[in-house]
């Protein structure tokens, strides 16, 4: 009987009556149906209809132990029997919190050792804003209230979190933003660097900031809110001279510096967290996805001691929320953390893994027609798509380019996410170095397609 329900095509059509997909033009995707994924283990996906798909974006960002972790699973499991809930509002606290707590400290840089809880990224990021206001109030300084941002970053959906993003698409449809949020340039060499060298570029768009504040009046400035490679604007690496530059600029106006680490947290450049890679030394630092790979949804914001003491001695600090802290959230946190240092997996990442896929990726791809750039380091790339690689012209097209690329990809069974014209890959950390050959191999085999598809449209 089960035999002869179609239920590929079941799901699809619950899902296109009564489902709007995130960042989806639903009226386009519904005329086609989604894909239905069914099953994942390890680092691959499979559908409803049996095919197995690599998964060369680790969920999104996120799954970074790698699906179907029997560990993760017994510590959700025992959790809920336990306690399946209870908040930390009512003078009260849980040991799993506790226990996550302790251990966020031990990873993250010596003076990180209190952290706000919440459940996306999102909301850590909104919640460093309220953090980093009531800073400022304590100080006696609340006119310190602007916060600098970046155009094509991401930071989140919320309103706060898109505002501070610096997504086009997304502030159009936004009638109404944040107040006191202001936008620099990106550091984005390969497509905004004109003639300068790409040193000298990163210091041209680090004293964009400079001379932001000066405009606002540094003592009407908060923060500066940075992801230390941005990730969903296209795994743009920044030049060397960027972050030192920022950070320098940060301290001798008293703004504070907020690293993004919602995609480079919990290993994904080889090191703990993505700013220790770029050598700078944020004040608050924001988390989510890696911090449980994905399992249960968490966020969570890191305060320097000096920050989490004036607000710790100002009072009531009058935020949080009822899932702040949520003890299944922070079960699976504690035994995924736990898995990624003790078998050595962000080690293996920045001595192995990390260094194996970034080779291979280049040995590929640097010298494929269409190909100008790779960006990168641990298991993270951008591989920027260009018409002239040698002048760094990018096709007119930017965003279909990417899209038919993105489309060979999944016909393919690699997923490989698009942001413009550049591809972008972010495997679970588990990967091995027979996986990183297959995803090597299909997202070459994905740009090839596509440059066959421009010589053909020519
Ligand atoms: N910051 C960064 C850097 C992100 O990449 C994302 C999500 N991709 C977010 C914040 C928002 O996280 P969430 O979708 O969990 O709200």
């Amino acid at each position: 009987m089960n035999d002869r329900i179609d239920w590929t095509a079941h799901y699809q059509a619950l899902d296109a009556a009564h489902h709007l997909h995130p960042f989806s033009d639903m009226g386009a995707l519904n005329r086609t149906g989604s894909r239905v994924i069914v099953h994942g283990e390890g680092v691959y996906l499979r559908d409803s209809e049996g095919v197995r798909i690599i998964d060369g974006m680790a969920g999104l960002w996120c799954v970074n132990l790698g699906y179907g972790r029997q560990e993760l699973i017994d510590a959700a499991c025992r959790q809920m029997h336990e306690l399946p809930y209870y908040n930390t509002f009512f003078k009260t606290t849980h040991p799993p919190v506790a226990e996550l707590s302790a251990l966020l400290a031990e990873l993250l840089p010596t003076r990180f050792n209190r952290f706000l809880y919440c459940n996306s990224g999102s909301e850590a990021n909104d919640t460093a804003l309220r953090a980093v206001h009531r800073y400022w109030a304590v100080q006696g300084k609340p006119e310190k209230r602007h916060v600098i941002a970046r155009h094509n970053a991401y930071h989140g959906s919320t309103i706060a979190a898109a505002t501070l993003g610096g997504m086009t698409g997304m502030h159009e449809q936004m009638l109404s933003k944040l107040e006191h949020v202001a936008h620099i340039g990106q550091p984005y060499w390969f497509g905004e660097g004109g003639t300068m060298d790409p040193h000298d570029f990163g210091l041209e768009c680090a004293r964009q900031l400079e001379a932001k504040i000066l405009e606002l009046g540094a003592d009407k400035v908060a923060a500066f809110i940075g992801e230390p490679f941005q990730g969903a604007g296209g795994v743009i690496f920044p030049p060397a001279s960027y972050w030192p530059e920022i950070q320098r600029i940060c301290r001798e106006h008293d703004v504070l510096l907020i690293a993004d680490e919602v995609i480079g947290g919990f290993g994904r450049t080889g090191e703990w967290f993505a700013h220790e890679h770029f050598g700078f030394e944020p004040d608050v630092i924001t988390m989510a996805k890696g911090i449980t790979s994905g399992y249960v949804p968490m966020g969570a914001v890191a305060l320097s001691d000096a920050i989490a003491d004036a607000i710790i001695e100002g009072g009531e600090f009058n935020h949080g929320f009822t899932y702040s802290g949520h003890p299944l959230a922070a079960a699976v946190a504690v035994t995924n953390l736990n898995l990624l240092r003790d078998e050595g997996i962000v080690t293996r990442v920045r001595h192995d893994t990390g260094p194996y896929f970034q080779r291979c990726l280049r040995e590929a791809l640097a010298h494929h027609p269409i190909v100008g750039e790779i960006a990168g380091t641990g298991l993270v790339a951008g591989i920027q798509l260009a018409e002239d690689p040698a002048t760094r012209k990018r096709f007119d097209i930017t965003d279909a380019i990417g899209t038919l690329c993105r489309d060979f990809s999944f016909e393919g069974n690699l997923v490989m996410r698009a942001s413009d014209d550049r591809m972008l890959l972010s495997p679970p950390l588990v990967v091995t170095h027979a996986e990183i050959d297959e995803i090597v191999q299909k997202a070459r085999a994905a740009i090839d397609a596509t440059a066959q598809a421009i010589r053909r449209a020519a």
